[in-house]
């Protein structure tokens, strides 16, 4: 019987899957079914590259064993299914944080690797990927590798950021990085454009981990680019490492499609623009909130309502002052059709691991939309046109709607990356891509 209860985080598209199979045990070959399949984790992945229309999903959040922990070196070996908020719970205490962590900790350690995942301290340390030792990788043919930098190394490079399309991480070892106390030195400093922006990014490469910016979407002319910069690190002044898990907010039910608006958009804007009086405020956090802000409400993708929402995450280069993300930013202003967040952040220039990993030098923006239908899909595509004649590319982890033909111009290792797909595996957003290029 087909079964549409799994979605991904944008809530679209809906689609069916014609078996939805929880795995438990990593020994095990794969089911032998018709058709394709396809892994799925914690389904925070925002359009179709989680979900495989008409084909099977192989749940992993089953795969959930711990393997080892050397509390002296900060390695970790677990199964693919357990989820970076359970490694926080099990290493934070023990001294040990997350190399790389996106903005959610719901996510597992294969969808992690899948998407060679990249965080706030990009600038730093690069993507999840780099962090990665090695993993087993399980095939529909039955046959195992082990693969890392010296064993099956484009075997690894094919499947970090390769989609869950190269078979089954079973298991994955991972390299911790050492904290003293869970608290995070946080400085918050306003922006009034995107040279100010640029500015507080370039004054704080060396001296912060962690740097990102909350941006104004509905700014235009001279204050395109305003925000709030927020920089961070670890606290180096040692404390208490245990803590408990916050109780989360829960948002019962889908709200109705009008509560994000323009004004809800602006309310929002003046709200959090006025958190902190002046230019600057400094403070120390727990790093949950600094982190994963979203995290305290659970299910806040239903905040879109029934029609779901798009996800638009680009990257683009540089260029002096302004570029191509001063272009995006006034285009957006313009429209009317405010993202609710939008993110920006400076990536640095740590080459990326996986063939297909979205993450390379220069400036990433992320963007939600709600779904308003084709005027919401007309200004995307406009962004995308910016994003393609600059050089740019776009995330697939983040989208639903990027044609073929933009995705082979973003993925120049595309024909590298072909030959290692499984051929009992495949995506909705691989279908997609394949279809209309
Ligand atoms: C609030 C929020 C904030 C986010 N912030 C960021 C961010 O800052 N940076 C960033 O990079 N991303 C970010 N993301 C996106 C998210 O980190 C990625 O989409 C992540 O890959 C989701 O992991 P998942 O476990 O939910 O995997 P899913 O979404 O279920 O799957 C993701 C991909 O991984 C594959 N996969 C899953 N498990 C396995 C496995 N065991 N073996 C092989 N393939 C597998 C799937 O087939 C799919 O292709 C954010 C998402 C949300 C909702």
């Amino acid at each position: 019987m087909p079964d549409s209860s799994i979605h991904s985080w944008g809530l679209l598209p809906t689609v069916s899957h014609t078996h939805v199979i929880p795995l438990r045990d990593r020994r095990q070959t794969l089911p032998s079914i018709e058709g394709s399949m396809l892994p799925h984790g914690l389904g925070r992945s925002y359009g179709d590259s989680c979900l495989n229309e008409d084909g099977a999903l192989l749940l992993t959040r089953g795969l959930d064993h711990w393997i080892d922990f050397d509390p002296e070196t900060g390695l970790l070996q677990c199964e693919a299914g357990i989820s970076l908020a359970e490694i926080l719970e099990l290493a934070s205490p023990k001294g040990w944080f997350l190399p790389v962590t996106p903005g959610t900790r719901f996510v597992t350690v294969g969808g992690a690797i899948a998407n060679d995942v990249h965080g706030k301290n990009h600038h730093r340390t690069g993507s999840f990927g780099r962090w990665v030792r090695d993993f087993e990788l399980l095939r529909s043919d039955g046959s195992r590798r082990n693969c890392s930098r010296t064993e099956n190394a484009t075997w690894f490079r094919a499947s970090i950021g390769g989609l869950g399309l190269t078979g089954l991480i079973t298991r994955a070892t991972l390299q911790l990085r050492p904290i003293v106390s869970p608290l995070i030195d946080v400085e918050q400093i306003r922006a009034r454009n995107l040279s100010e922006f640029f500015a507080l990014a370039d004054e704080s490469d060396s001296t912060h981990e962690y740097t990102v910016s909350w941006v104004d979407c509905l700014a235009t002319g001279d204050a395109v680019g305003s925000g709030i910069f927020i920089r961070g690190n670890h606290s180096e002044t040692p404390s208490d490492l245990t803590w408990k898990p916050r109780p989360t907010l829960p948002i019962p039910i889908h709200a109705p499609g009008w509560l994000l608006n323009k004004a809800s958009v602006q309310a929002f804007n003046f709200l959090y623009g006025h958190k902190f009086s002046g230019d600057y405020h400094a403070s120390q956090e727990h790093f949950l909130p600094f982190f994963y802000p979203l995290d305290s409400v659970n299910d806040w993708n239903r905040l879109y309502g029934k029609r779901g929402f798009y996800q638009h995450q680009c990257v683009v280069p540089r260029e002096g002052r302004s570029g191509p993300i001063h272009d995006i930013l006034s285009r957006i202003g313009n429209s009317g059709q405010a993202s609710f967040l939008a993110v920006l952040k400076v990536f640095g220039d740590q080459p990326a691991e996986g063939l297909l990993s979205f993450p390379r030098p220069g400036v990433t923006l992320a963007l939600d939309f709600p779904n308003r239908g084709q005027r919401t899909l007309d200004l995307m595509n406009e962004l995308d046109e910016i994003v393609m004649s600059n050089g740019g590319s776009l995330y697939p982890a983040k989208d639903a709607r990027m044609s073929g033909a933009h995705f082979k111009t973003f993925t120049p290792a595309l024909d590298l990356f072909t030959p290692y797909i499984d051929p009992a595996f495949s995506s909705s957003f691989w279908r997609r891509v394949q279809e209309n290029s």
